[in-house]
């Protein structure tokens, strides 16, 4: 089976999903900012009979990225799954949104998404195989607060779409994944920062939501490991709305 890499898999959604495609059959680079938070996602895999590695990288940084997928290659086999999910959150409103704050969210999301890929490519396109998910959000369609995350969401979308079309031809699919509300640390912020407990932000988001119930990170990694199977191999440049109906 091929390797599989997961940013930001030291919890939530990448934890998630790092587990599900370790089920699936995939040995998984676990990377996060944090080594010690990704070993623990590592470890979990390890015991339950799965292939892992945890290596601490800052996807916003060409070298680190360089190294990452380097020692990826090295130790689990070149890269044939790339999950691009690691993602920070700056929410202001426009007025208040310091350049920082733009810069950030833009690097980690975008700049992060491109560098990850353009490492990951390399190999599969030596493979002449690949499978490639980038994280989007329900945010991309426009979200209070969130300018620079909305516009980090947007271009994930069209950056996938431009992935699909120049990498096709090697047998590379590239699929967008637009969660709506999902249980995790970055809403617990969110709720901090509107100074709301967590229990009553998740009773207000599933008033919204047509099957009634919060999203949680295995409803993600359930269309990522669709999007990662041989058989999906016919299905590319698509963002899939996982948001328990039609919009959040
Ligand atoms: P999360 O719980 O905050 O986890 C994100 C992970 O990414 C953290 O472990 C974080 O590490 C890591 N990370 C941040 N910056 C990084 C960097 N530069 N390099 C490597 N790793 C980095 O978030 P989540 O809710 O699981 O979200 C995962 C993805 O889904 C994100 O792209 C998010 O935008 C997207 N999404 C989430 C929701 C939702 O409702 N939760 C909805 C739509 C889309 P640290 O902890 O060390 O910062």
């Amino acid at each position: 089976m091929t390797t599989a890499i997961v940013t930001g898999a030291a919890r939530g959604i990448g934890a998630a999903t790092a587990k599900r495609l370790a089920t699936d059959g995939h040995p998984v680079a676990v990377i996060d900012l944090d080594e010690v938070a990704a070993s623990l996602t590592a470890e979990e895999i390890v015991a339950h009979g799965g292939r892992a590695t945890a290596i601490a990288a800052d996807v916003a940084d060409a070298d680190s990225v360089r190294a990452a997928v380097d020692r990826v290659a090295a130790e689990l086999g070149p890269p044939g799954i790339l999950v691009n999910n690691a993602g920070v959150l700056r929410d202001n409103l426009l007025f208040k949104m310091s350049e920082t704050d733009w810069d950030t969210v833009i690097n980690v999301h975008l700049r992060g998404a491109f560098l990850m890929t353009r490492a990951a490519q390399a190999h599969m396109v030596s493979a002449s195989w690949g499978r490639i998910v980038n994280l989007s959000s329900t945010s991309a369609l426009g979200n209070r607060g969130q300018a620079n995350y909305a516009a980090a969401k947007a271009g994930i979308q069209g950056f996938t779409k431009t992935l699909a079309v120049e990498l096709g031809r090697y047998g590379i699919t590239a699929n967008a994944i637009a969660p709506g509300f999902i249980q995790t640390d970055m809403t617990k912020a969110t709720a901090e920062r509107l100074g709301v407990s967590f229990e009553a932000l998740v009773d207000a988001q599933v008033s919204q939501i047509p099957v009634s119930r919060a999203g949680v990170p295995d409803d993600i990694a359930a269309a990522v490991s669709y999007f990662c199977r041989k058989e999906a191999g016919f299905v590319s440049g698509q963002v899939l709305y996982v948001a328990g109906g039609p919009k959040s």
